[in-house]
């Protein structure tokens, strides 16, 4: 019998505790933890991520917005929080809640410390964010000086971090590339370090920086989608646990005879008896559109059911017509074996998409074995 009974997430803390071992021990031991819990920690629970990693060791943490960072410190943590992506509108509240900005142009640095000034700050702790060739945001290489200016006249804020990200870590192919921005972010570094009189801590690798790029670890590691279970390669998955299931219950069966259709705008035609389940998540939960018409698929007593027709907001069908199911047996949209990798990939995303998208109104359960 299923002790499911409705639609949950599942996650499970010892699948946590394992994975930051094993991230851990892939990094010489005077390199930092950073552990990246943005998104609602990718989807799952950031608060409960986040205590937990806390009392096993992590070091620092980083949210993408302000908002999210709040949520970290109305639950306790302690540890000093990066913000990767602030928006000047919201610096006097990072500043409340002692959150650290990633600054990352002219404008923003700008922005911060005129805030900081204003609030009466001494050296609050900021960090410069490098574009080393992902162009997505950070300052160029050549922007040093102007940074220097900036900071030179002014003792409101201190640089505690220079960071960069890889724009393909886990891709073998670009392996030439990746190398560039590791040199690109060594000499920039330099330079900076060279100037302020001191070494910041320099960080760089996201959690495939961390399994394919020793030479990129420097004193500090950024892992997200490494410790929720998933190394963006068969063989780092299998290393690692996925921390979050996500698991539900056939509602009811439907019998269609040839001809029949299922759902909305009649996606789904029968061309021959079809017996199909209906599950109580839509694309208010998390699972969208694209799922949709075979490209999506759920397990039921370990038999792929495909997702027939268009996935509603509160629902889906799928197709149970060589499974033996009933009604109050449980389903899965993916866990350890049925992984969201595989899930994702054969509905042509990532894991990172399947995993963030869970919404609120899917009720969270925390399994803590230890
Ligand atoms: C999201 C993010 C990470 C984490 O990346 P993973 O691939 O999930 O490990 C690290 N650094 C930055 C700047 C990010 O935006």
């Amino acid at each position: 019998m299923s002790s499911i009974k409705e639609t949950v997430l599942e996650i499970n803390l010892a699948h946590l505790t394992h994975n930051f071992n094993y991230l851990k021990s892939k990094v010489a031991a005077h390199v930092k933890m950073l552990a990246v819990v943005k998104a609602s920690g990718y989807g799952s629970d950031a608060a409960t991520i986040a205590t937990h990693l806390e009392e096993i060791g992590a070091d620092y943490f980083a949210v993408a917005y302000a908002s999210e960072g709040i949520i970290l410190r109305e639950a306790g943590v302690k540890a000093p929080i990066l913000v990767l992506h602030p928006q000047p509108v919201n610096f006097p509240k990072l500043i409340e809640h002692q959150l650290e900005p990633s600054l990352y142009s002219s404008r923003t640095l700008g922005e911060f410390i005129k805030i900081a000034t204003l609030l009466d700050e001494k050296e609050y702790p900021v960090h410069i964010k490098f574009n080393t060739g992902l162009n997505r945001i950070g300052f160029w290489e050549n922007d040093v000086d102007h940074i220097m200016d900036q900071l030179k006249v002014t003792n409101a804020v201190k640089v505690v971090s220079l960071l960069s990200h890889l724009a393909a870590s886990e891709d073998h192919n670009e392996r030439e590339f990746t190398l560039s921005q590791i040199n690109s972010f060594k000499k920039t570094a330099n330079e900076i370090s060279d100037k302020l009189g001191y070494t910041p801590i320099l960080h760089q690798s996201n959690t495939s920086g961390i399994l394919n790029y020793p030479e990129a670890h420097f004193d500090m590691v950024r892992t997200g989608i490494g410790l929720y279970g998933y190394g963006n390669e068969v063989k780092f998955d299998k290393k690692l646990r996925p921390v979050a299931s996500l698991k539900s219950v056939i509602s009811q069966i439907h019998k269609l005879e040839p001809g029949e259709t299922l759902g909305y705008n009649r996606a789904f035609k029968a061309t021959d008896f079809t017996k199909t389940a209906t599950i109580p998540i839509g694309h208010a939960d998390g699972i969208s559109r694209q799922y949709g018409n075979k490209k999506g698929f759920v397990t039921i007593n370990n038999q792929r059911a495909y997702i027939l027709g268009n996935v509603c907001m509160d629902m889906i069908m799928v197709d149970v017509t060589n499974i033996n199911c009933k009604e109050g047996d449980e389903v899965v949209i993916f866990d350890a074996d049925s992984n969201a990798a595989q899930v994702a990939e054969y509905s042509g995303t990532i894991s990172y998409e399947l995993l963030t998208a869970i919404s609120p109104r899917v009720k969270r359960v925390i399994i803590d074995e230890n």
